[in-house]
């Protein structure tokens, strides 16, 4: 396939909405009491229900709506009171039932929205609706001796609780719905409602893309594009998807509407099949289901049991602990991290050296070592009592860079490390005296031109002191001295 070049495609605004599938965090499935545990053998977190056996009925289990609402809340959403759930038919060969539990004209939420930033710009995105739904099994291609001619299926992700988050059109490129997806997944990682691991599938993002001349009011034609299953992919596969539709129409071609596969290997988009409507799938009403009621009272109750949500904390780091942009993103990124800066602000009392050494140095001896920040050895409250000595002056920076290395090797708080190496401040103004004296006197020719208006050479002087002190002289202390007795 032909793609449009860069000044061709300059022509067009790209329209891009995105449906995303997340798999709520229960211990068991939607619909029945099955365990959902990722990587069981096959077919044996089955029942009746899930089996679709006859006879058997579901029953809503009341974990996965309490999750739903709470990613609802945390999308800014409307939750419905009355909420329907629907059947959607069509035909899979790892969805025994012949059919998928959703909801259709009645969902469970609505009218919410996620606000991004790409390049400085900040933007709100419409997110449509959020449904809950049942998953399907899985088919499996490959890992068996006769995998070339036969496809098995497992049926333990059969009944699995999803949501669905519908956004509205709003994106107008790759990289605002890379933003946009990077937002929705924090949120619903801070709130607990999913973890949200695209490689187990956790997350699952279609692309609707569309592209219209700039100006044109009708968005064009569009396209679904399926299986994006991780950032890149889908950043890729959709400006795959705008260079291939520029080319067409530029080429006099009419788009269809037609679902497309990503193919990872060669980057490209493939025609699936056409476009179903909804009207396909023959919707109607679930009849082994009541309507889900989600009373004020229980919302309410949910609400207050949420965290702070990130781009919440984002702006209350940079207000409260007067953190820059970026810092105050880059703590805010997972919920632990930020749990953690809060606890070293809090113990150091200086919340900006704080984050400098959390994001510097711990944050070096953490990728080092391959650690997330829930398994760093040096805890909050010891990094927080290192911040101190240093902003006390009980202890120089350069010290404490030696001593949190022994911190994360053995666990132990910055004190007894600091008292044994015998590494505090010197607090003995005589001996610091005494050595600036002696590096005064060894240094005759750079203290002639200090004299002469050369000032630069401070900073040789100063590291001479500091490096006699083994660096326990404080610099401020050492400077001051010097200027001094230099007159
Ligand atoms: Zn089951």
């Amino acid at each position: 396939m032909e793609l449009a070049p860069p000044e061709l495609i300059a022509k067009y605004q790209p329209v891009i909405g995105l449906e995303v599938h997340v798999q709520l965090a229960t211990r068991t499935k939607i619909f029945c009491s099955c365990e959902m545990a990722f990587g069981a053998p096959p077919n044996t977190n089955v029942c009746p229900v899930c089996l679709a056996l006859p006879g058997a009925l579901p029953v809503l289990s009341m974990d996965a709506v309490e999750l739903a609402v709470k990613a609802s809340l945390a999308l800014h959403c409307r939750v419905n009171p009355v909420s329907r759930f629907a059947r959607k038919n069509y035909f899979y060969p790892d969805s025994p039932k012949g059919y998928q539990i959703s909801q259709y004209d009645e969902p469970l939420a609505e009218h919410g929205y996620v606000d991004i930033t790409v390049d400085g710009v900040k933007k709100r995105i419409g997110v449509t609706r959020v449904h809950m739904e049942d998953d399907a099994g899985k088919s499996v291609h490959d890992g068996f001796r006769d995998s070339d001619r036969n496809t098995y299926v497992d049926l333990n992700r059969c009944g699995a609780p999803l949501i669905e988050i519908v956004s509205e059109p709003d994106m107008r490129s790759s990289d605002e719905a890379y933003a946009y997806l990077t937002e929705l997944k924090q949120a619903l990682q801070f709130v607990e409602v999913s973890t949200c691991d695209m490689e187990k599938g956790h997350l699952r993002c279609d692309a609707n893309v569309s592209v219209m001349l700039k100006g044109a009011e009708k968005f064009g034609t569009r396209a679904e594009v399926k299986n994006l299953n991780s950032f890149r992919f889908l950043k890729l596969a959709i400006d795959y998807e705008i260079a291939r539709q520029v080319a067409l129409v530029e080429s006099g071609g009419r788009m269809v509407q037609e679902t497309r596969l990503f193919n990872a290997d060669s980057g490209e988009t493939v025609s699936m099949r056409s476009k179903e409507d909804a009207h396909d799938y023959r919707y109607f009403p679930e009849p082994d289901l009541v309507p889900l009621r989600v009373s004020d009272e229980w919302k309410a109750r949910l609400a207050a049991s949420m965290p702070e949500l990130p781009a919440d904390k984002r702006q209350r780091f940079v207000t409260e602990y007067g953190l820059r942009e970026y810092d105050a993103q880059v703590l805010t990124l997972t919920r632990p991290m930020s749990e953690f800066y809060e606890e070293v602000a809090s113990v150091s009392g200086d919340p900006k050296t704080a984050a400098n050494w959390l994001m510097g140095d711990l944050a070096g001896l953490l990728k080092a070592a391959g650690k997330e920040i829930e398994e760093s050895p040096v805890s909050a409250k010891h990094l927080g009592e290192l911040v101190a000595m240093v902003s006390k002056g009980e202890l120089t920076g350069k010290s404490a860079k030696d001593v949190l290395p022994k911190m994360f090797e053995t666990g132990e708080a910055p004190g007894p490390i600091v008292d044994r190496e015998g590494l505090k401040t010197m607090s003995d103004m005589g001996a610091v005296e005494k050595i600036i004296d002696d590096v005064i006197a060894a240094n005759p020719k750079q203290v002639e031109q200090y004299k002469s208006g050369k000032t630069a050479v401070m900073g040789f002087l100063v590291g001479q002191v500091m490096k006699a002190s083994r660096g326990q002289a404080a610099a401020n202390v050492v400077n001051d001295m010097l200027k001094t007795k230099l007159g």
